[in-house]
């Protein structure tokens, strides 16, 4: 059955995750993948903070979670736990999961198109080694997703690594620390928070300790403030409020025009953003 773990997780009833429109799934495999498929990173605060990325496959989404994030860096790779398919609606998803399976706040932090360089993707996939371009706000260019065999052990060949190839779209640039924000709504984790409930997590959080909790934490606070109304400065001095707005990563060149950027922005700490996985 298609998405069959997916939906074994989830309880749809108390989630707003989509549960899965087999006719949609049906309708999106017949797309050819050398036209461009959908691709996202999601945002994922849970009991840790990591990036989902995902890339549209035969009517679903191919899913891995990367605890720090994509990096535009060629040198740095990074680690990416290939985790259950998701349904293709699942893409555009942004909100507050209150309760169960992933629990926490997900941000579209970036969308677009990516398109296979590997010759047959089944193949390549099956291999543990698939080059493809991508086409979104904030990722461009070329990248590798490839399996490490389990290297660090017994891991079922879960882990793959997301690697940025060389070319004009790489640089030194922390795109997680430089554009933090959703592409959807453009805001922050507290924004959506806000959007939705604050007060949701008053007795279940899904992360109490670490620097995961402290982040929730302080993105509890900072909802609740906005949705009291009250000026943001009060609940936290956070300069980064749209630092990084979809149109400065549009632009053609992404990585320069960044590091630009990125000099005449206020220096800010590395706060709790940076949870293991
Ligand atoms: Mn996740």
């Amino acid at each position: 059955m298609v998405l069959e773990k997916y939906k074994q997780k989830r309880n749809f009833t108390s989630t707003p995750e989509p549960s899965g429109d087999v006719k949609l799934a049906a309708e999106r495999a017949k797309h050819e993948p050398r036209k461009g498929l959908f691709f996202c990173v999601q945002k994922h605060l849970a009991s840790h903070l990591h990036y989902d990325f995902r890339l549209e496959y035969k009517g679903v989404l191919l899913s891995w979670a990367v605890p720090k994030g994509p990096s535009l860096d060629p040198k740095t790779k990074r680690l990416a736990m290939h985790v259950e398919d998701h349904p293709i609606e699942y893409g555009t998803f942004e909100g507050v999961i209150p309760s169960g399976y992933g629990a926490g706040i997900v941000m579209l932090w970036d969308q677009g198109t990516w398109t296979p360089e590997s010759e047959d993707v089944d193949a390549a996939l099956k291999k543990g080694d698939l080059k493809f371009t991508l086409d979104g706000y904030k990722l461009k260019g070329s990248w590798v997703i490839v399996r490490t065999g389990g290297r660090w052990g017994s891991d079922d060949g879960r882990s793959w690594l997301l690697i940025k190839h060389r070319d004009n779209w790489a640089g030194e640039l922390d795109i997680t620390e430089f554009a933090p924000n959703s592409v959807k709504s453009e805001g922050d984790f507290e924004d959506i928070l806000a959007a939705d409930n604050p007060d949701v997590w008053e007795s279940h959080r899904p992360a109490e300790g670490g620097e995961a909790g402290a982040m929730l934490k302080k993105i509890i606070e900072r909802a609740a403030a906005l949705k009291a109304g009250k000026p943001l400065a009060a609940a936290a001095p956070a300069p980064k409020k749209r630092a990084a707005t979809t149109k400065t990563a549009k632009s053609t060149k992404t990585a320069k025009a960044a590091k630009a950027a990125k000099k005449a922005a206020t220096p800010r700490k590395k706060a709790s953003t940076k949870a293991k996985s």
